[in-house]
C-alpha cells in the first residue's frame, strides 16, 4: 500500500532499531480516512474467505478492525486486556508478553462471541515477534471457530512473527513490510 508507506515515512519515527512510533497514524491518534483504506485494502484481500467476523486485540487494532468488519457487513470483536484476577468460566484467556511495554496481560473473549460456527478474519496493527498473534490464535482454535488469515497493517520482516505464522501454514497478509530500521531509516521489503 504505496499510500500507507508514504505517510510512515512522513509521520513515524524510529524508537530503536527495532522499535517504530506509529502514534500519529495508529497507537494514539487515527486518521479516520487513511483507516477506511486500510480496512477496505483487508476487506478486499479476504472477500473470497467468507468471514463472519473480524477480531482483534484492544485498542490499537480497533479502527482498522472497525474498517474491515464495516466493508465487509460482518460485526467486529476484539479481545479485551484482562483486568481482574477472577477466572471468568465463560471466557476463553491466554497470556501474552508484551513486545513494548516489557510486561505480560491477559487478554479474553466471551465465549458468547465466538463460536465453531465463525469464520474470523484476525486484523492487528504492528506484528514483530507474534507473540499476541499466538495468543489470540490459540483462543481462536480454543473457540472452535476457522481462522482464515490474518491482516496486519505492518509486518516488521527483521523480527519473526509474521515468517512464523506462514510457516505454520497461515494466510498472513501486511499492508506494508519493512526489512529495517537500521541507520536511523526506514527500509521497506
Ligand atoms: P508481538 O507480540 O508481535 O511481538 O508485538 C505485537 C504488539 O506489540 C503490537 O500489537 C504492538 O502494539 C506492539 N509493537 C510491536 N512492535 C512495535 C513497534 O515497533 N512499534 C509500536 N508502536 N508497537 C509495537
Amino acid at each position: 500500500m504505496e499510500l500507507l508507506k508514504e505517510r510512515i515515512l512522513r509521520e513515524a519515527s524510529i524508537l530503536t532499531s527495532d522499535v517504530l512510533k506509529l502514534d500519529g497514524l495508529l497507537n494514539h491518534q487515527v486518521d479516520p480516512v487513511l483507516t477506511m483504506e486500510m480496512g477496505r485494502e483487508f476487506a478486499r484481500r479476504f472477500a473470497e474467505e467468507k468471514i463472519t467476523k473480524v477480531i482483534t486485540v484492544e485498542s490499537s487494532g480497533i479502527p482498522v478492525s472497525f474498517a474491515a468488519a464495516l466493508t465487509l457487513g460482518v460485526p467486529l470483536l476484539f479481545a479485551r486486556r484482562k483486568k481482574t484476577l477472577i477466572a471468568d468460566p465463560e471466557a476463553l484467556s491466554e497470556r501474552v508478553p508484551s513486545f513494548t511495554k516489557g510486561i505480560v496481560t491477559d487478554i479474553m473473549v466471551s465465549k458468547e462471541y465466538l463460536t465453531a460456527s465463525d469464520r474470523v478474519l484476525f486484523i492487528d496493527d504492528i506484528i514483530a515477534n507474534g507473540d499476541a498473534a499466538r495468543g489470540l490464535i490459540k483462543i481462536i482454535e480454543r473457540s472452535g471457530a476457522d481462522l482464515a488469515g490474518i491482516g496486519i497493517v505492518v509486518e516488521k520482516s527483521f523480527q519473526a512473527g509474521g515468517r512464523a505464522l506462514r510457516e505454520q501454514g497461515i494466510r498472513v497478509e501486511s499492508l506494508v513490510q519493512i526489512a529495517s530500521l537500521e541507520g536511523g531509516k526506514i527500509t521497506f521489503v
